[in-house]
């Protein structure tokens, strides 16, 4: 007998705006709500020490704003604080990231880089096709794996963030245009959400007057860390 043909499912983060940044018919891939994240910093060394600083508190900042909005458990384990600062050379391809890793590569661009161009996310995940998917900030990588019966779950993420960030946006409520707020937009995307249609969204492919942090967006980052263990 033929296998059942997969039947297109609407996940539950198309019903909250947004669309996955993958899903198959058991749903969107997600991380387990019960394990932690590590998350590591680092950062360009030819960024100015004073922007440094910046980078530094704006991703712990905002990876704390994710924990709350989620509900998942992202811990910064290296590249916090000036003592502990990590630099990376922006010449060599970056490793894989490790299994439940974030890696946050803050780096320095021209300042006439496009603003679309201010932050990369890339996610592997499980699933039950082997996969390489460009996004339009980002890729989408799935590994397959042995039991293609199960949910597909986030593995390893990397987001690359420019330092243009800091020099060309406000730096207000994550609820608004802002630092934070892009910064938010691709960790949003290395914890399953892709790019919304909604032009007040702030998972819209570029920021507008309107943009916010809407209701949709709200459900979405919840939905996002409901997966059980
Ligand atoms: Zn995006």
């Amino acid at each position: 007998m033929p296998p059942p043909q997969a039947v297109p499912k609407i996940s539950e983060l198309d019903l909250a705006g947004s669309n996955p940044g993958y899903f198959d018919r058991f749903g969107p891939a997600l991380w387990p709500q019960c394990e932690r994240v590590d998350v590591h910093i680092s950062i360009d060394p030819s960024i100015d020490s004073s922007l440094r600083a910046s980078a530094r508190s704006l991703a712990v900042n905002t990876i704390l704003e994710l924990n709350k909005l989620t509900g998942l458990t992202l811990v910064v384990r290296s590249g916090a604080t000036e003592q502990d600062e990590e630099f990376f050379n922006p010449g060599a391809e970056p490793d894989v990231p490790g299994i439940r890793e974030l890696d946050v590569f803050w780096y320095n661009t021209a300042s006439d880089a496009p603003s679309e161009q201010f932050g990369i996310a890339d996610a592997w995940h499980s699933g039950p096709d082997a996969l390489e998917q460009s996004t339009s900030d980002g890729s989408v990588n799935v590994t397959s794996k042995d039991a293609p019966t199960q949910q597909a779950s986030l593995l390893r993420s990397r987001i690359h963030l420019s330092i243009e960030i800091l020099r060309r946006l406000p730096d207000a409520k994550i609820t608004e245009p802002s630092q934070a707020m892009a910064v938010l937009h691709e960790l949003a995307h290395i914890v399953g959400i892709g790019h919304s249609t909604a032009r007040d969204s702030f998972m819209y492919p570029r920021f507008n007057d309107q943009t916010r942090l809407t209701t949709p967006d709200r459900a979405a980052l919840a939905l996002a860390g409901s997966r059980p263990c």
